[in-house]
């Protein structure tokens, strides 16, 4: 890199660009994408209104996901004979629910150098003001569209200990926040963030039986773009043990049966929770080891 370039050679560079207000455009992000010869962007009109917006005129090559893999040749060749290229998205962080993993996997395989020039991502910028525990988290990305397999994959998701974050878009928020209510309970705590950065931002923190009606008493908080960041369940207390006789019950049943069904039949005849037998009959069988 010379004292004028912020690019080196023959090097991609993955460059977050604002999510909503454009002050977030980072001064580096800016030189380096006004210095590569090319730029890999999602939806090129988009980007060349942000890119026009602060006089870089570097060309634009689209990048989605129906072209990545062909691509992601073509940008490859031109890396090797020394040009340095730039990866974008549409808004924020380009690979984080967007397109660009195989550019980059592709970059990797190469063994061609992979640079960040990082910034702004609406997961990450939810979850710092969202109240809920941070130091461990997933995300999740968007839910399925149709309900059935929404409430599916919520069910699968259910009994994280740990933060999740969820994107949704506005047509889908209130059907969203519904299965959330019915898969997770009441007393589950979610933000709801919306439109980060941007003029109308908005933020939320509150068990769904509060959230959904929340958000259905103003419809301008039905508008824009979303991010859920879900509280973990809550992690089982070892003081949780079962009662002796249900304990005992338990051990007899699973000297005939597997853990699953021993758990259904225990629980039927206490009346607790199948899941304290399960997660027993479990901890009994690695113990058993
Ligand atoms: N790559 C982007 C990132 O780094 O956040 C995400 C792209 S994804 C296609 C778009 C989704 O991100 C939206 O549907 C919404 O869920 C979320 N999102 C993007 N910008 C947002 C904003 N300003 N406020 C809230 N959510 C936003």
């Amino acid at each position: 890199m010379s004292e004028t370039s912020d690019v080196e050679p023959g090097t991609l560079y993955v460059v977050a660009t604002p999510i909503g207000h454009l002050g977030d455009f980072s001064p580096r992000a800016q030189r380096v994408l006004g210095q590569v010869s090319l730029i890999g962007a999602e939806d090129t009109r988009t980007s060349q209104t942000l890119l026009s917006a602060h006089g870089i005129r570097t060309p634009l090559q689209a990048v989605h996901e129906h072209n990545e893999a062909a691509q992601a040749e073509r940008l490859l060749a031109r890396l090797r004979s020394g040009e340095s290229l730039a990866l974008i998205a549409d808004a924020g962080t380009p690979l984080i629910s967007d397109p660009g993993f195989t550019v980059v996997r592709a970059a990797r395989a190469a063994g061609v150098p992979v640079r960040t020039v990082p910034g702004p991502c609406a997961a990450i910028a939810a979850l710092s003001i969202a109240g809920l525990p941070s130091d461990r988290f997933e995300f999740v990305g968007f839910l399925p569209a149709r309900e059935a397999a929404r409430r599916e994959r919520l069910r699968e998701l259910a009994g994280l200990t740990h933060t999740w974050i969820v994107y949704e878009s506005s047509h889908r928020i209130e059907a969203c926040l519904a299965d959330l209510l019915a898969v997770l309970g009441p007393a589950r705590r979610v933000c709801l963030a919306r439109e980060l950065t941007k003029q109308f931002e908005q933020s939320e923190l509150a068990p769904l039986q509060e959230l959904l009606p929340w958000l259905r008493a103003d419809p301008h908080r039905q508008r824009g773009e979303f991010v859920l960041v879900v509280e973990g369940a809550a992690p089982v207390e070892a003081d949780e043990a079962l009662p002796a006789e249900a304990q005992r019950l338990l051990e007899l049943l699973l000297t005939e049966l597997p853990a699953s069904r021993a758990a259904r039949l225990a629980a039927a005849y206490t009346g607790l929770p199948r899941q304290r037998f399960y997660r027993q009959a479990l901890g009994s069988a690695a113990d058993g080891e």
